[in-house]
């Protein structure tokens, strides 16, 4: 275990293991610009100006700190069309760490999903897999795969105290493989798996997992842009890991994979992607999509100072002291708020803290978005902005209708090494308030609905006139406070 802290004072908190040396100012606009800045984003946070927002709690996607050592290499890039040492320094540093032979940059994580798709999935392929992610979902369909989610029913349990949510059913793979057999061109293991709210799968289950997929000779691939909380929990949450190194564990999950990818605007903390594999014919099967689609073999979309600033931030999610600033940061989060009686996904997982929508917003029905509206609600009530993770993420049925989701989640991200303690306690105010006020809350409307991906631009509008009601309340109860 890396060495905790304790307080004289019987009290007991994360504590941030790094420094504040370069600082962005922040302003908090009053609410009534708040509500005006919510319409005109078509109730959608995606579309939201970031001069309007106070806590960006959007995604940890791009916007971790870096530290002094990632900037710094970024000044010593080696800029060149092909060969680029700076991607040598990559290669190194990636292939050290998970232990593969080759290795193929992509611009970020969906288009390294786009390279194993072109290159594995073909019409009316299964691609098992823990839980989808919305592109990954997106790419394998584009191609006419289909994807089979198998969780655990304690997957969807939003308050639980199992510390492994996101495992894989292992005999529904075993039975799936066998009856689909020829029909399934690798199986997808999700580190801290995203939308059932970064939940871990624990090394045991990925190591029955690789045993299901050598044994029928079907490819496993990891994805593993969320793996520095998966690797957190596993250390702290798996006995038999206690007293491995994160390089270890890191080897240990890597050496069940014959594919590993990854989003480096989560791993890593900067911008890009890389996909990493075994074998030389699967190697040569991705390849040739690289310059297709991304770029040279030697950068593939990223530029030379990303690929440095990737290299070191590897490196750095080897450092315990690194990784656990999200996931302890998201537990205090989520402690303060439980506290209060808001409904939170337990146990916490990484990459943010998760408000059980539905139980929020009983009262706004799944076909008015009832997390997209508790998303709307936050940004009013504090400036914080959150992602909608429920049915507006969803794409429709075939049919046309409305696809309801599992789940109905509004995610607050914890961006890597960003937020102070005081602004967690913010948003845990002004969430607490929102709280106590839900029954002012109404839901969405559709305005303009896009076919593929539509969360990310689609606009709505508010059933009601509940965003002033919601505003005057606001001013009624804290004056002319922020
Ligand atoms: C973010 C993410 C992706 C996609 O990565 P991008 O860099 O945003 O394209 C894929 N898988 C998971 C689990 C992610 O969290």
């Amino acid at each position: 275990m890396g060495s905790t802290i304790s307080f004289f004072s019987g009290e007991s908190f994360p504590i941030e293991m790094h420094k504040v040396r370069i600082v962005q100012k922040l302003s908090l606009i009053p609410i009534e610009e708040r509500v005006s800045a919510m319409q005109a984003a078509g109730f959608n946070t995606f579309l939201l100006k970031n001069n309007s927002i106070f806590m960006d709690m959007l995604t940890d996607s791009g916007v971790n700190a870096m530290s002094d050592r990632q900037l710094a290499s970024m000044m010593m890039a080696d800029d060149a069309y092909a060969g680029s040492m700076s991607f040598e320094r990559l290669k190194e540093a990636a292939i050290g760490i998970f232990g593969k032979d080759f290795i193929l940059p992509a611009h970020q994580g969906r288009a390294a999903e786009n390279i194993i798709s072109s290159a594995f999935v073909k019409p009316g392929n299964v691609v098992p897999m823990n839980y989808h992610f919305t592109t990954t979902k997106a790419h394998i369909g584009l191609r006419g795969g289909s994807v089979v989610e198998l969780f655990k029913p304690v997957a969807m349990d939003l308050s639980s105290d199992e510390p492994f949510k996101g495992n894989m059913d292992t005999d529904a793979l075993a039975t799936l493989l066998d009856s689909e057999r020829g029909n399934v061109p690798f199986v997808r293991m999700e580190a801290g798996t995203n939308l059932i709210g970064g939940q871990p799968w624990s090394l045991a289950n990925l190591k029955e997992v690789g045993k299901i997929c050598r044994d029928r000779g079907i490819p496993l691939v990891l994805d593993a842009s969320l793996l520095a909380d998966n690797l957190y929990f596993i250390k702290t949450r798996e006995a038999s890991q206690r007293d491995a190194s994160i390089r270890e564990i890191t080897r240990r999950i890597s050496d069940e994979a014959d594919i590993v990818y990854f989003s480096a605007r989560k791993l890593g903390c900067a911008r890009g992607g890389l996909i990493l594999s075994n074998d030389q014919s699967t190697h040569d099967k991705m390849l040739e999509f690289v310059p297709l689609y991304e770029g040279f073999l030697t950068y593939g979309g990223m530029s030379v100072r990303e690929i440095e600033a990737i290299a070191v931030g590897l490196e750095e999610t080897m450092d315990f002291d690194m990784i656990r600033h999200g996931p302890e940061f998201i537990k205090l989060m989520a402690d303060e708020l439980a506290k209060k009686g808001v409904p939170v996904v337990t146990p916490a997982g990484g990459l943010g803290c998760h408000l059980n929508a539905s139980e929020f917003l009983s009262h706004v029905p799944q076909t008015e978005f009832t997390a997209g509206a508790l998303a709307a609600a936050t940004f009013i009530a504090g400036g914080v902005r959150g992602m909608e993770r429920g049915t507006l993420s969803e794409e429709r049925n075939p049919d046309g209708s409305e696809h309801l989701s599992e789940v109905e989640l509004l995610r607050l991200a914890v961006p890597r090494r960003v937020f102070t303690m005081s602004q967690i306690k913010y948003a845990v105010d002004r969430i607490h308030w929102l709280f106590e006020n839900r029954r002012l809350v109404g839901g969405l409307k559709w305005i303009s609905e896009p076919k593929i991906l539509r969360f990310f631009s689609g606009t709505l509008d508010a059933v009601s006139d509940w965003p002033n009601s919601l505003a005057r309340k606001f001013r009624a109860d804290f004056g002319d406070s922020l």
